[in-house]
Protein backbone atom coordinates (compact mmCIF):
# COMPACT_ATOMS: atom_id res chain seq x y z
CA UNK A 1 0.00 0.00 0.00
CA UNK A 2 1.14 3.67 -1.00
CA UNK A 3 0.52 6.75 1.06
CA UNK A 4 1.35 10.28 0.81
CA UNK A 5 4.25 10.95 2.89
CA UNK A 6 2.98 14.64 4.15
CA UNK A 7 6.47 15.50 5.31
CA UNK A 8 8.85 14.64 3.06
CA UNK A 9 9.02 17.81 1.03
CA UNK A 10 10.53 19.92 3.98
CA UNK A 11 13.79 20.47 3.78
CA UNK A 12 14.54 20.87 7.38
CA UNK A 13 13.94 17.39 8.10
CA UNK A 14 16.95 15.57 10.49
CA UNK A 15 19.31 13.77 8.87
CA UNK A 16 17.76 10.39 10.24
CA UNK A 17 14.44 10.96 8.50
CA UNK A 18 15.92 11.99 5.12
CA UNK A 19 17.50 8.56 5.75
CA UNK A 20 14.37 7.07 6.58
CA UNK A 21 13.22 8.43 2.90
CA UNK A 22 15.47 7.29 0.85
CA UNK A 23 15.04 3.42 2.41
CA UNK A 24 12.76 2.67 4.87
CA UNK A 25 13.24 0.88 7.77
CA UNK A 26 11.57 -2.58 6.91
CA UNK A 27 13.36 -2.37 3.67
CA UNK A 28 16.38 -3.83 5.75
CA UNK A 29 14.36 -7.66 6.11
CA UNK A 30 15.02 -7.53 2.06
CA UNK A 31 18.88 -7.31 3.06
CA UNK A 32 19.30 -9.75 5.89
CA UNK A 33 19.50 -13.20 3.34
CA UNK A 34 22.16 -11.28 1.89
CA UNK A 35 24.22 -10.19 4.53
CA UNK A 36 23.70 -13.17 6.09
CA UNK A 37 25.39 -15.08 3.58
CA UNK A 38 28.18 -12.45 2.94
CA UNK A 39 28.91 -11.99 6.84
CA UNK A 40 29.24 -8.32 8.70
CA UNK A 41 31.57 -7.18 6.88
CA UNK A 42 29.61 -6.89 3.96
CA UNK A 43 26.85 -4.77 5.79
CA UNK A 44 27.67 -0.63 4.95
CA UNK A 45 27.80 1.32 7.88
CA UNK A 46 24.79 3.43 7.07
CA UNK A 47 22.59 0.36 7.33
CA UNK A 48 22.94 -0.17 10.50
CA UNK A 49 20.56 1.84 11.97
CA UNK A 50 18.28 0.41 9.72
CA UNK A 51 18.64 -3.12 11.54
CA UNK A 52 16.31 -1.55 14.56
CA UNK A 53 13.38 -2.53 12.33
CA UNK A 54 14.38 -6.15 12.51
CA UNK A 55 14.54 -5.84 15.77
CA UNK A 56 18.09 -5.95 16.11
CA UNK A 57 20.93 -3.35 17.74
CA UNK A 58 24.54 -3.63 17.02
CA UNK A 59 25.85 -5.06 20.28
CA UNK A 60 28.36 -2.54 22.31
CA UNK A 61 31.34 -2.42 20.37
CA UNK A 62 29.55 -2.07 17.38
CA UNK A 63 32.37 -3.21 15.12
CA UNK A 64 32.39 -6.98 16.70
CA UNK A 65 29.17 -7.26 14.29
CA UNK A 66 27.29 -8.93 17.16
CA UNK A 67 23.44 -8.13 17.63
CA UNK A 68 21.02 -7.55 20.30
CA UNK A 69 17.31 -8.73 19.16
CA UNK A 70 14.33 -7.58 21.01
CA UNK A 71 11.49 -10.41 20.41
CA UNK A 72 7.78 -8.70 20.74
CA UNK A 73 5.51 -10.36 23.20
CA UNK A 74 2.25 -8.76 22.91
CA UNK A 75 0.73 -9.00 26.20
CA UNK A 76 3.41 -10.66 27.66
CA UNK A 77 1.07 -14.09 27.01
CA UNK A 78 3.61 -16.89 25.78
CA UNK A 79 2.53 -20.24 24.88
CA UNK A 80 4.71 -23.18 25.89
CA UNK A 81 5.72 -23.96 22.11
CA UNK A 82 6.86 -20.03 21.74
CA UNK A 83 8.93 -20.35 25.08
CA UNK A 84 10.47 -23.58 23.79
CA UNK A 85 11.51 -21.78 20.76
CA UNK A 86 12.80 -18.41 22.49
CA UNK A 87 14.57 -20.94 25.02
CA UNK A 88 16.26 -22.78 21.91
CA UNK A 89 17.41 -19.45 20.58
CA UNK A 90 19.41 -18.29 23.32
CA UNK A 91 20.61 -21.70 24.17
CA UNK A 92 22.32 -22.40 20.65
CA UNK A 93 22.75 -18.86 19.25
CA UNK A 94 22.56 -16.30 22.43
CA UNK A 95 25.04 -17.77 24.98
CA UNK A 96 22.30 -18.60 27.20
CA UNK A 97 21.14 -15.18 28.25
CA UNK A 98 17.12 -14.55 28.66
CA UNK A 99 16.36 -10.70 29.60
CA UNK A 100 12.56 -9.81 29.54
CA UNK A 101 12.16 -6.11 29.41
CA UNK A 102 10.28 -3.74 31.27
CA UNK A 103 7.50 -4.07 28.17
CA UNK A 104 7.02 -7.16 28.45
CA UNK A 105 9.44 -8.19 25.21
CA UNK A 106 12.33 -10.90 25.30
CA UNK A 107 15.82 -9.84 24.68
CA UNK A 108 18.30 -12.20 23.73
CA UNK A 109 22.13 -11.36 23.35
CA UNK A 110 25.93 -12.22 21.26
CA UNK A 111 23.77 -13.17 17.82
CA UNK A 112 25.40 -12.99 14.59
CA UNK A 113 23.84 -11.80 11.07
CA UNK A 114 24.57 -15.58 9.75
CA UNK A 115 22.13 -17.20 12.48
CA UNK A 116 19.29 -14.23 12.17
CA UNK A 117 17.29 -15.95 8.70
CA UNK A 118 17.11 -19.19 11.02
CA UNK A 119 16.27 -17.50 14.07
CA UNK A 120 13.31 -15.79 12.35
CA UNK A 121 12.24 -19.00 10.76
CA UNK A 122 12.35 -20.70 14.74
CA UNK A 123 10.20 -17.50 15.26
CA UNK A 124 7.82 -17.55 12.53
CA UNK A 125 7.34 -20.79 13.15
CA UNK A 126 5.40 -20.26 16.22
CA UNK A 127 3.59 -17.24 15.77
CA UNK A 128 6.43 -14.64 16.86
CA UNK A 129 8.40 -11.70 15.51
CA UNK A 130 11.09 -9.38 16.12
CA UNK A 131 10.23 -7.24 13.57
CA UNK A 132 9.31 -3.39 15.25
CA UNK A 133 10.38 -4.23 18.37
CA UNK A 134 12.67 -1.44 17.95
CA UNK A 135 13.13 2.07 15.18
CA UNK A 136 10.58 4.37 14.20
CA UNK A 137 7.56 2.51 14.32
CA UNK A 138 4.91 0.99 16.19
CA UNK A 139 6.81 -1.19 19.32
CA UNK A 140 5.14 -4.63 21.03
CA UNK A 141 1.98 -4.10 22.64
CA UNK A 142 1.73 -4.12 26.32
CA UNK A 143 -1.07 -5.62 27.91
CA UNK A 144 -2.42 -7.00 30.95
CA UNK A 145 -0.86 -9.99 31.33
CA UNK A 146 -3.31 -11.48 33.14
CA UNK A 147 -6.06 -11.30 29.77
CA UNK A 148 -8.43 -13.77 29.53
CA UNK A 149 -8.31 -14.95 33.39
CA UNK A 150 -8.17 -11.69 35.78
CA UNK A 151 -10.43 -11.26 38.42
CA UNK A 152 -9.81 -7.23 38.07
CA UNK A 153 -10.20 -6.89 34.35
CA UNK A 154 -13.29 -5.41 32.96
CA UNK A 155 -12.91 -7.63 29.72
CA UNK A 156 -10.14 -9.75 28.43
CA UNK A 157 -8.30 -7.84 26.10
CA UNK A 158 -5.37 -10.83 24.70
CA UNK A 159 -7.66 -10.64 20.95
CA UNK A 160 -7.78 -6.93 20.82
CA UNK A 161 -3.98 -6.75 21.41
CA UNK A 162 -3.27 -9.58 19.04
CA UNK A 163 -5.92 -7.99 16.49
CA UNK A 164 -4.27 -4.13 16.34
CA UNK A 165 -0.33 -5.89 16.74
CA UNK A 166 -0.90 -7.93 13.42
CA UNK A 167 -2.41 -4.84 11.77
CA UNK A 168 0.78 -2.96 12.52
CA UNK A 169 3.45 -5.89 11.82
CA UNK A 170 5.72 -4.85 8.96
CA UNK A 171 2.95 -2.33 8.36
CA UNK A 172 4.70 -0.22 5.10
CA UNK A 173 1.85 2.69 5.89
CA UNK A 174 3.19 2.82 9.68
CA UNK A 175 7.10 1.75 9.20
CA UNK A 176 7.96 5.24 9.13
CA UNK A 177 6.98 7.54 12.11
CA UNK A 178 8.92 10.68 13.44
CA UNK A 179 10.56 7.90 16.59
CA UNK A 180 9.47 4.94 18.61
CA UNK A 181 5.68 4.56 19.33
CA UNK A 182 4.81 2.54 22.51
CA UNK A 183 0.93 1.55 22.79
CA UNK A 184 -0.41 -0.36 25.65
CA UNK A 185 -4.36 -1.77 25.96
CA UNK A 186 -5.48 -3.36 29.31
CA UNK A 187 -8.88 -3.37 30.78
CA UNK A 188 -6.92 -4.26 34.84
CA UNK A 189 -8.15 -2.27 37.04
CA UNK A 190 -5.05 -1.78 38.65
CA UNK A 191 -2.96 -0.19 35.66
CA UNK A 192 -0.79 -3.24 35.34
CA UNK A 193 -0.26 -1.55 31.74
CA UNK A 194 1.86 2.10 33.57
CA UNK A 195 -0.63 3.57 31.20
CA UNK A 196 0.82 7.21 31.87
CA UNK A 197 4.28 6.35 30.40
CA UNK A 198 2.86 5.29 26.66
CA UNK A 199 2.51 7.43 23.65
CA UNK A 200 -0.87 5.69 23.74
CA UNK A 201 -3.15 3.77 26.06
CA UNK A 202 -6.71 2.31 26.46
CA UNK A 203 -7.58 1.96 29.87
CA UNK A 204 -10.61 0.43 31.07
CA UNK A 205 -13.79 2.46 31.31
CA UNK A 206 -17.53 1.93 31.27
CA UNK A 207 -20.49 4.65 29.57
CA UNK A 208 -23.78 4.70 29.52
CA UNK A 209 -25.18 4.69 25.54
CA UNK A 210 -28.63 4.11 25.04
CA UNK A 211 -29.35 3.09 28.66
CA UNK A 212 -27.32 0.60 28.55
CA UNK A 213 -23.44 0.47 30.18
CA UNK A 214 -20.90 -0.38 27.63
CA UNK A 215 -17.41 -1.46 28.66
CA UNK A 216 -14.81 0.04 26.91
CA UNK A 217 -11.59 2.20 27.31
CA UNK A 218 -10.92 5.85 27.51
CA UNK A 219 -7.59 7.03 25.94
CA UNK A 220 -4.51 8.52 27.22
CA UNK A 221 -2.26 10.19 24.55
CA UNK A 222 1.08 11.68 24.75
CA UNK A 223 3.04 10.15 27.64
CA UNK A 224 6.61 8.76 27.73
CA UNK A 225 10.13 8.90 29.55
CA UNK A 226 13.64 9.28 28.38
CA UNK A 227 15.47 13.22 29.20
CA UNK A 228 12.20 14.65 29.55
CA UNK A 229 9.50 13.19 30.45
CA UNK A 230 5.81 13.21 30.21
CA UNK A 231 2.34 11.90 31.40
CA UNK A 232 -0.01 10.83 29.29
CA UNK A 233 -3.07 12.74 29.39
CA UNK A 234 -6.83 12.16 28.80
CA UNK A 235 -8.56 12.64 25.23
CA UNK A 236 -12.33 13.22 25.54
CA UNK A 237 -13.42 10.07 23.88
CA UNK A 238 -14.84 6.76 25.06
CA UNK A 239 -13.89 3.85 22.82
CA UNK A 240 -15.88 0.55 22.40
CA UNK A 241 -13.65 -2.70 22.33
CA UNK A 242 -14.42 -2.88 18.58
CA UNK A 243 -13.03 0.55 18.37
CA UNK A 244 -9.88 0.25 19.43
CA UNK A 245 -7.93 -0.67 16.40
CA UNK A 246 -9.34 1.96 14.40
CA UNK A 247 -8.55 4.40 16.77
CA UNK A 248 -5.20 3.06 17.07
CA UNK A 249 -4.80 3.20 13.34
CA UNK A 250 -6.28 7.04 13.76
CA UNK A 251 -3.76 8.01 15.74
CA UNK A 252 -1.34 6.51 14.38
CA UNK A 253 -1.69 8.44 11.03
CA UNK A 254 -2.24 11.86 13.55
CA UNK A 255 1.38 11.02 14.95
CA UNK A 256 2.79 9.55 11.19
CA UNK A 257 1.25 12.75 9.66
CA UNK A 258 1.51 15.70 12.30
CA UNK A 259 4.28 14.36 14.42
CA UNK A 260 7.74 16.71 14.77
CA UNK A 261 10.33 15.68 12.57
CA UNK A 262 13.46 18.35 12.24
CA UNK A 263 14.70 17.37 15.48
CA UNK A 264 15.03 13.85 16.58
CA UNK A 265 14.99 14.90 20.39
CA UNK A 266 11.64 16.40 19.74
CA UNK A 267 9.88 13.76 17.73
CA UNK A 268 8.12 11.63 19.87
CA UNK A 269 4.25 12.07 20.37
CA UNK A 270 4.41 13.37 23.75
CA UNK A 271 5.66 16.85 22.34
CA UNK A 272 3.10 17.06 19.77
CA UNK A 273 0.23 16.66 22.55
CA UNK A 274 1.75 18.70 25.09
CA UNK A 275 2.12 21.32 22.14
CA UNK A 276 -1.57 20.64 21.32
CA UNK A 277 -3.29 19.83 24.36
CA UNK A 278 -5.75 17.22 24.15
CA UNK A 279 -8.79 19.26 23.18
CA UNK A 280 -6.87 19.85 19.97
CA UNK A 281 -5.81 16.39 19.66
CA UNK A 282 -9.22 14.69 20.45
CA UNK A 283 -10.67 17.40 17.69
CA UNK A 284 -8.38 15.95 15.45
CA UNK A 285 -8.92 12.28 16.34
CA UNK A 286 -13.12 12.76 15.80
CA UNK A 287 -12.02 14.03 12.17
CA UNK A 288 -11.31 10.16 11.82
CA UNK A 289 -13.57 8.09 14.19
CA UNK A 290 -16.83 8.80 15.45
CA UNK A 291 -16.54 8.53 18.92
CA UNK A 292 -18.95 9.76 21.98
CA UNK A 293 -17.39 12.22 24.95
CA UNK A 294 -15.75 9.79 27.92
CA UNK A 295 -17.77 8.15 30.44
CA UNK A 296 -16.36 6.75 33.69
CA UNK A 297 -12.69 5.76 34.37
CA UNK A 298 -12.91 2.35 36.37
CA UNK A 299 -8.75 2.67 36.98
CA UNK A 300 -8.71 1.87 40.38
CA UNK A 301 -5.26 1.82 41.93
CA UNK A 302 -1.74 0.82 40.52
CA UNK A 303 0.08 -2.63 40.81
CA UNK A 304 3.34 -1.66 39.10
CA UNK A 305 2.94 -4.83 36.90
CA UNK A 306 3.55 -6.83 39.86
CA UNK A 307 1.73 -10.11 40.55
CA UNK A 308 4.05 -11.99 43.57
CA UNK A 309 2.25 -15.06 45.22
CA UNK A 310 -0.89 -17.35 44.17
CA UNK A 311 -3.71 -15.84 43.15
CA UNK A 312 -7.64 -17.43 42.57
CA UNK A 313 -8.27 -16.39 38.63
CA UNK A 314 -11.62 -15.75 36.57
CA UNK A 315 -11.83 -19.39 36.61
CA UNK A 316 -13.22 -21.03 39.40
CA UNK A 317 -10.72 -23.73 40.37
CA UNK A 318 -8.01 -22.27 38.59
CA UNK A 319 -5.46 -19.71 40.19
CA UNK A 320 -1.91 -18.17 38.66
CA UNK A 321 1.48 -17.96 40.58
CA UNK A 322 3.73 -14.87 40.24
CA UNK A 323 7.10 -15.20 40.25
CA UNK A 324 10.52 -13.46 40.43
CA UNK A 325 13.10 -13.01 37.83
CA UNK A 326 15.16 -11.04 39.81
CA UNK A 327 16.20 -7.78 37.36
CA UNK A 328 14.68 -9.73 34.37
CA UNK A 329 17.39 -12.09 33.36
CA UNK A 330 17.18 -16.07 33.57
CA UNK A 331 19.50 -18.78 31.25
CA UNK A 332 17.95 -20.94 28.92
CA UNK A 333 17.20 -24.03 30.30
CA UNK A 334 15.41 -22.11 33.18
CA UNK A 335 13.00 -20.37 31.10
CA UNK A 336 11.97 -23.54 29.07
CA UNK A 337 11.94 -25.33 33.14
CA UNK A 338 9.15 -22.57 33.77
CA UNK A 339 7.44 -23.64 30.99
CA UNK A 340 7.53 -27.73 31.33
CA UNK A 341 6.30 -26.96 35.07
CA UNK A 342 3.92 -24.56 33.31
CA UNK A 343 3.04 -27.58 31.27
CA UNK A 344 3.01 -30.38 33.62
CA UNK A 345 0.15 -28.77 36.03
CA UNK A 346 -1.78 -26.33 33.26
CA UNK A 347 -1.54 -25.74 30.40
CA UNK A 348 2.10 -24.43 29.62
CA UNK A 349 1.79 -20.60 28.95
CA UNK A 350 4.18 -18.31 30.62
CA UNK A 351 3.44 -14.63 30.96
CA UNK A 352 5.72 -11.92 31.49
CA UNK A 353 4.78 -8.77 32.68
CA UNK A 354 6.65 -4.77 32.91
CA UNK A 355 8.38 -5.35 36.09
CA UNK A 356 10.67 -7.48 34.58
CA UNK A 357 9.11 -11.18 35.98
CA UNK A 358 6.87 -14.29 35.49
CA UNK A 359 3.61 -15.28 36.12
CA UNK A 360 2.47 -19.05 35.61
CA UNK A 361 -1.40 -19.17 34.65
CA UNK A 362 -3.98 -21.95 34.72
CA UNK A 363 -2.75 -24.45 37.28
CA UNK A 364 -5.61 -25.90 39.52
CA UNK A 365 -5.97 -25.54 43.12
CA UNK A 366 -4.77 -29.34 43.67
CA UNK A 367 -1.62 -29.41 42.09
CA UNK A 368 -0.44 -26.07 43.63
CA UNK A 369 1.48 -27.37 46.18
CA UNK A 370 3.19 -30.11 43.52
CA UNK A 371 3.59 -27.15 41.42
CA UNK A 372 5.61 -25.24 43.96
CA UNK A 373 7.63 -28.33 45.05
CA UNK A 374 9.59 -28.52 41.35
CA UNK A 375 13.09 -28.13 41.65
CA UNK A 376 12.40 -24.80 38.86
CA UNK A 377 10.66 -23.06 41.79
CA UNK A 378 13.22 -23.40 44.04
CA UNK A 379 14.67 -20.98 41.82
CA UNK A 380 12.33 -18.04 41.67
CA UNK A 381 10.65 -17.17 44.99
CA UNK A 382 6.56 -16.31 44.81
CA UNK A 383 7.02 -14.53 47.79
CA UNK A 384 10.53 -12.47 47.24
CA UNK A 385 11.88 -10.21 49.65
CA UNK A 386 11.39 -6.13 49.60
CA UNK A 387 14.41 -5.50 47.61
CA UNK A 388 15.33 -7.84 45.15
CA UNK A 389 11.49 -8.85 44.79
CA UNK A 390 10.73 -5.16 43.30
CA UNK A 391 14.36 -4.17 42.08
CA UNK A 392 14.46 -3.17 37.81
CA UNK A 393 17.28 -2.89 35.44
CA UNK A 394 17.71 -1.99 31.66
CA UNK A 395 20.50 -3.40 29.51
CA UNK A 396 23.30 -1.24 30.49
CA UNK A 397 26.92 -0.90 29.26
CA UNK A 398 27.20 -5.21 28.89
CA UNK A 399 25.53 -4.73 25.63
CA UNK A 400 24.05 -1.08 24.91
CA UNK A 401 26.08 1.37 23.22
CA UNK A 402 24.46 4.15 24.79
CA UNK A 403 25.23 3.47 28.37
CA UNK A 404 27.59 4.93 30.52
CA UNK A 405 27.13 2.34 33.29
CA UNK A 406 27.15 -1.19 34.32
CA UNK A 407 23.38 -1.87 35.38
CA UNK A 408 22.00 -5.17 35.72
CA UNK A 409 24.49 -7.30 37.64
CA UNK A 410 25.08 -4.25 40.08
CA UNK A 411 21.22 -3.41 40.57
CA UNK A 412 21.11 -7.27 41.77
CA UNK A 413 24.02 -6.89 44.21
CA UNK A 414 22.55 -3.50 45.43
CA UNK A 415 19.17 -5.37 46.08
CA UNK A 416 20.55 -8.43 47.65
CA UNK A 417 22.75 -6.17 50.24
CA UNK A 418 19.71 -4.51 50.58
CA UNK A 419 17.71 -7.12 52.35
CA UNK A 420 20.86 -8.24 54.44
CA UNK A 421 20.89 -5.30 55.99
CA UNK A 422 17.61 -2.78 55.64
CA UNK A 423 14.72 -4.85 57.06
CA UNK A 424 11.60 -2.59 55.78
CA UNK A 425 7.93 -3.83 56.28
CA UNK A 426 6.76 -2.43 52.54
CA UNK A 427 8.95 -3.23 49.30
CA UNK A 428 10.71 -0.69 47.81
CA UNK A 429 11.05 -0.22 44.24
CA UNK A 430 13.96 0.72 42.49
CA UNK A 431 15.00 1.16 38.80
CA UNK A 432 18.39 1.25 37.73
CA UNK A 433 19.07 2.65 33.96
CA UNK A 434 22.61 3.48 32.51
CA UNK A 435 21.82 6.39 30.89
CA UNK A 436 18.76 9.19 30.37
CA UNK A 437 16.94 7.18 27.96
CA UNK A 438 15.23 5.35 30.81
CA UNK A 439 14.77 1.91 29.48
CA UNK A 440 14.39 1.14 32.64
CA UNK A 441 11.59 3.30 33.42
CA UNK A 442 13.67 5.51 36.21
CA UNK A 443 11.49 7.94 36.47
CA UNK A 444 8.20 5.78 38.02
CA UNK A 445 10.84 4.30 40.54
CA UNK A 446 10.20 5.00 44.31
CA UNK A 447 14.38 5.32 43.76
CA UNK A 448 15.80 5.99 40.87
CA UNK A 449 19.30 5.07 39.94
CA UNK A 450 20.69 6.51 36.70
CA UNK A 451 24.13 6.05 35.52
CA UNK A 452 26.70 8.86 34.56
CA UNK A 453 30.30 9.71 34.54
CA UNK A 454 31.85 11.50 36.88
CA UNK A 455 35.80 12.49 37.62
CA UNK A 456 36.78 12.27 40.94
CA UNK A 457 39.11 14.70 42.75
CA UNK A 458 41.79 13.57 41.26
CA UNK A 459 40.42 13.62 37.77
CA UNK A 460 39.53 9.83 37.19
CA UNK A 461 36.58 9.06 35.09
CA UNK A 462 34.80 6.73 36.93
CA UNK A 463 31.43 5.40 36.76
CA UNK A 464 28.50 7.46 39.06
CA UNK A 465 24.93 7.71 40.01
CA UNK A 466 22.52 9.80 40.39
CA UNK A 467 19.26 9.68 42.92
CA UNK A 468 16.01 10.34 42.38
CA UNK A 469 12.73 9.45 45.00
CA UNK A 470 9.28 9.71 44.86
CA UNK A 471 7.79 8.29 41.20
CA UNK A 472 4.58 7.00 41.66
CA UNK A 473 1.49 6.27 38.99
CA UNK A 474 -0.92 6.33 41.81
CA UNK A 475 -3.99 8.65 41.76
CA UNK A 476 -0.97 12.05 42.06
CA UNK A 477 0.95 10.63 39.35
CA UNK A 478 4.34 12.12 39.50
CA UNK A 479 7.85 11.65 38.41
CA UNK A 480 10.46 10.77 41.13
CA UNK A 481 12.70 13.85 41.56
CA UNK A 482 16.43 13.96 41.91
CA UNK A 483 18.52 14.37 45.10
CA UNK A 484 21.97 16.33 45.46
CA UNK A 485 24.79 15.42 44.34
CA UNK A 486 26.34 12.28 42.76
CA UNK A 487 27.59 8.62 43.98
CA UNK A 488 30.71 6.99 42.99
CA UNK A 489 29.24 3.98 41.72
CA UNK A 490 31.60 1.69 44.41
CA UNK A 491 29.79 3.75 47.29
CA UNK A 492 26.31 3.27 45.97
CA UNK A 493 25.12 0.06 47.69
CA UNK A 494 26.45 1.64 51.02
CA UNK A 495 24.75 5.10 50.05
CA UNK A 496 21.38 3.30 49.99
CA UNK A 497 21.86 1.14 53.31
CA UNK A 498 22.06 4.06 54.99
CA UNK A 499 19.26 6.08 53.12
CA UNK A 500 16.85 3.58 53.69
CA UNK A 501 17.83 3.41 57.34
CA UNK A 502 16.75 6.30 57.86
CA UNK A 503 13.45 5.72 55.79
CA UNK A 504 13.35 2.97 58.67
CA UNK A 505 13.72 5.09 61.46
CA UNK A 506 11.10 7.71 60.54
CA UNK A 507 8.17 6.30 58.57
CA UNK A 508 5.14 4.96 60.71
CA UNK A 509 4.57 1.19 60.18
CA UNK A 510 2.66 0.10 57.09
CA UNK A 511 3.18 3.27 55.75
CA UNK A 512 4.55 2.63 51.85
CA UNK A 513 7.45 4.89 50.27
CA UNK A 514 5.27 6.84 48.52
CA UNK A 515 3.39 8.01 51.28
CA UNK A 516 6.76 8.65 53.35
FE1 LIG B 1 20.90 1.50 27.15
FE2 LIG B 1 20.23 3.76 28.34
FE3 LIG B 1 18.34 2.05 27.56
FE4 LIG B 1 19.89 1.44 29.61
S1 LIG B 1 18.44 3.15 29.54
S2 LIG B 1 19.37 0.08 27.91
S3 LIG B 1 21.81 2.33 29.04
S4 LIG B 1 19.70 3.16 26.23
Amino acid sequence: MTYTKVWADNEKLSKEEQRKLEKDGLDILNDIPKYAKEGFESIPKEDWSHFKWAGLYLQKPKEDGYFMMRVNVPSGILSYEQVKVLSGIAKDFGRDVVDITTRQAIQFHWLTIENIPSIYERLESVGLSSVGACGDIMRTIVGNPLAGIDPNELLDTSEIVQDVYWHFQRNLEFSNLPRKYKISISSNVNNAQNAEINCLSFVPAVKEIDGEEIVGFHLLAGGGLSAKPYLAQELDVFVTPEQVKEVTIAMTTIYRDYGYREKRHRARLKFLVADWGPEKVTEKLLEYVDLPSKGKTVLKDWNAGYFYGIHPQKQEGLSYVGLNIPVGRLHSEQFLALAEASKKYGNGEVRTSNSQNIIIPNLPQESIEAFLGEEILQQFSFEPKNFIGYSVSCTGIEYCNLALVETKERMRKIAHLLDEEVELDVPVRIHMVGCPNSCGQRQIADIGLQGIKMKTKDKQLVEAFEIYVGGTLTEDARFNEKLKGKIPANQLGQVLVGLLQRVKEEKIAGESFQQF
